[in-house]
């Protein structure tokens, strides 16, 4: 594509819209100076000085402008928009601004006697992403790619697409927004390309890679995909067949009035009649119900992330309502909600003639999926983990800037996903790359590891997982970290972490570890190939040809350094336990050894002579070691002794 005719794509919501562009690094949303891709779907009103027309404002501004000013304020425009008077019967009551019959069974929204189309407010929703593209993008945007729900009809569409117009935007195509979100999770956009032939690499196997299998699932290319879209204020479930790059979409249901504002009406519930019960006042001033509003939010999305949160409302008069919420609390409150979600998946496959056995990719969009319990439930729904890798905030702007680069005819850059392009691994202890899935391996794939801890009584590991054909972590391209929490403590080397990772068929990375004496577990999922181009791939790989000599150095440097201080932590503890059976010279000359080795391993450059000199201090803390396995069989015979006792 010629740089002076990029292509956008826009998520054009109830609540937010955003603005995506694909360029060589692939798709990535484009974001305001604090870093956020949102632009609230809302303008405001403000009033002109005497004479003049009035401003209009939007986004941000827009929606602080609301809290006091409702009837000037329009937002959910999206709700109106390719509809007549007749259809929004039950819309009307939701809405704080005027709405009027317009021309040809149109609506118009009518503030302060000036009347503005629907199709005008979004088109001012529009510009606003176009110039922020125009901005970042260093150039005039004319084009772009829009998305809409799959259950839009024609005047709908043409609606939107008039919209796109009147913001100076050609709109190429408009798009379902399941297609887009799934084209941004890379199912169904497979080119039919070959994979390149990527022999030059090198491939560096570390001794305990386990071996990947693969399944020859890739040859189908029917797919069938839900999208679980679980917004602000709207729920859409679509089945979507997926032919040989040909999307269908089977079957749509939903809820236009279920949705994230829904899940924070069950604690503001909660907290306004506990408030009566407590102080025997109702709140009902706007500035408290405000604080609520906000506050039930801030608790939902706490309780995404912790166990318990603390909600605290200030009544006035130094009267302060407290208490905790868990999150199992809050799930029991709302479970109805998701519950309500799932009927209407039923109803969806219904549609579609399928069952939940018959979908192959769940895919979560809109900030509510990220609740913990929607997760659980739609994956115990469908049997299968839903992708969650990407924003679901971001993921339908994404996909749109795909289809937007599709039609640009840059043959998108994206990578093919018949193999894996690079190693994946996780970051092991000092730093090095311990490689889990080697480059070439075809996908779908699945590789395991057994891991430990370095630490007596540790209790968390934190796993980086990490790309790349180098040595060392630090080299590798970062992918993402969790951590695992809550191992029982335990002596270092005790506990028995699995890690799992399992790459599949639209090479989607799932990893996940298992401490399998408590059965501790978390996990990751992350999309590899997100933003990273055939051109960083041969670079990546070229670069580990070149380096490979002192990568492996630098790797077997810090395999012997932990080594060592394995070795060293294992005599303190047998010092400590049998020391005393030792002549005392013998144990000071231990204690020097320790001393001299722990010092050499942090200078010496040569690795051969800390080999040597690592299998020299094996040798002479050789009676230690006996008289420490002694002890140990001793103290096991007295336990079993007491144990028949
Ligand atoms: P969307 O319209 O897709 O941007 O979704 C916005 C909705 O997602 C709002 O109701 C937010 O409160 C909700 N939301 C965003 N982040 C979280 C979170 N971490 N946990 C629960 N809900 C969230």
């Amino acid at each position: 594509m010629s740089a002076d005719e990029p292509i956008i794509g826009i998520d054009l919501g109830t609540t937010f819209s955003l603005v995506a562009y694909a360029d060589e690094r692939g798709p990535h949303v484009l974001r305001d100076e604090n870093g956020d891709a949102r632009v609230p779907s809302v303008l405001a009103v403000l009033p002109g000085t005497p004479g003049a027309p009035p401003t209009l404002t939007i986004g941000w501004p827009a929606r602080d402008h609301a809290v006091e000013n409702v009837k000037t304020t329009v937002y959910s425009v999206k709700r109106l928009i390719g509809k007549g008077l007749a259809d929004l019967e039950a819309e009307l009551p939701f809405l704080n601004y005027t709405v009027a019959g317009g021309p040809r069974d149109t609506v118009q929204i009518d503030i302060d006697g000036r009347r503005y189309s629907p199709e005008e407010i979004s088109s001012a929703i529009l510009r606003k992403l176009r110039e922020r593209a125009e901005q970042q993008l260093g150039g005039p945007v004319r084009k772009a790619v829009i998305t809409v729900p799959a259950y839009f009809d024609d005047a709908q569409r043409q609606a939107t697409r008039t919209a796109g117009e009147a913001a100076g935007l050609e709109v190429l195509r408009i798009v379902n927004e399941p297609t887009a979100a799934t084209l941004a999770y890379g199912i169904g956009a497979k080119i039919a390309d070959q994979p390149e032939n990527n022999t030059g690499g090198i491939s560096l196997p570390i001794p305990t890679c386990p071996t990947a299998s693969s399944d020859a699932s890739t040859a189908d290319h029917t797919q069938t995909v839900v999208v679980y879209d679980l917004g602000g204020g709207t729920f859409d479930v679509s089945v979507l067949r997926i032919e040989n790059g040909v999307f269908q979409v089977l079957s749509t249901a939903g809820d236009t009035r279920l949705g994230g504002d829904d899940f924070d009406r069950t604690l503001i519930t909660l907290v306004t009649r506990e408030v009566q019960e407590q102080f025997d006042v109702g709140i009902t001033a706007p500035a408290t119900r405000q604080a609520l509003r906000t506050l039930a939010e801030a608790i939902k999305i706490r309780l995404s992330e912790q166990n318990s949160a603390q909600i605290e409302l200030s009544l006035g008069d130094d009267r302060v309502y407290r208490r905790t919420i868990t999150r199992a609390d809050y799930e029991e409150l709302t479970s109805p909600l998701v519950e309500r979600t799932l009927e209407l998946c039923t109803r969806a496959l219904r549609d579609a003639d399928l069952g939940s056995n018959d979908i192959q990719q769940v895919i979560l969009v809109g900030g509510s999926t990220r609740m913990p319990l929607v997760r659980q439930r739609v994956e115990q729904y469908f049997g299968r983990p839903p992708y969650t890798a990407l924003n679901p905030d971001e993921v339908v702007a994404l996909g749109a800037a795909i289809q937007a680069s599709i039609l640009a005819g840059q043959q998108p850059d994206m990578l093919l996903l018949d193999v894996t392009p690079l190693s994946l691994g996780i970051e092991t202890m000092g730093g090095a790359m311990g490689k889990l899935i080697l480059r070439n391996t075809t996908i779908p794939c699945r590789a395991t590891e057994m891991f430990t801890t370095f630490v007596d009584g540790q209790t968390a590991i934190k796993l980086n997982v990490l790309q790349g054909e180098r040595e060392l972590a630090r080299d590798c391209r970062p992918l993402g970290e969790f951590e695992l929490r809550g191992i029982p403590p335990m002596p270092a080397g005790m506990p028995k972490v699995e890690v799992e990772f399992l790459l599949d068929a639209n090479g989607i990375l799932n990893v996940s570890a298992v401490e399998q004496r408590s059965g501790t577990q978390a996990s990751i999922q992350i999309v590899p190939s997100h933003g990273l181009t055939k051109d960083e791939v041969a670079r990546i790989t070229r670069e580990s040809v070149e380096h490979a000599q002192e990568d492996i150095a630098a790797h077997r440097r810090i395999d012997l350094v932990n080594q060592v201080e394995f070795d060293i932590h294992k005599t303190q503890q047998m010092l400590a336990k049998v020391g005393a059976e030792l002549n005392a010279d013998e144990r000071a000359r231990i204690e020097r050894d320790i001393v001299v080795l722990r010092e050499l391993a942090q200078r010496e450059q040569n690795l051969d002579r800390l080999q040597e000199a690592l299998t020299a201090f094996g040798h002479s803390t050789l009676r230690l070691a006996e008289l420490g396995i002694r002890g140990a069989l001793a103290d096991q015979t007295d336990k079993n002794a007491t144990e028949e006792r």
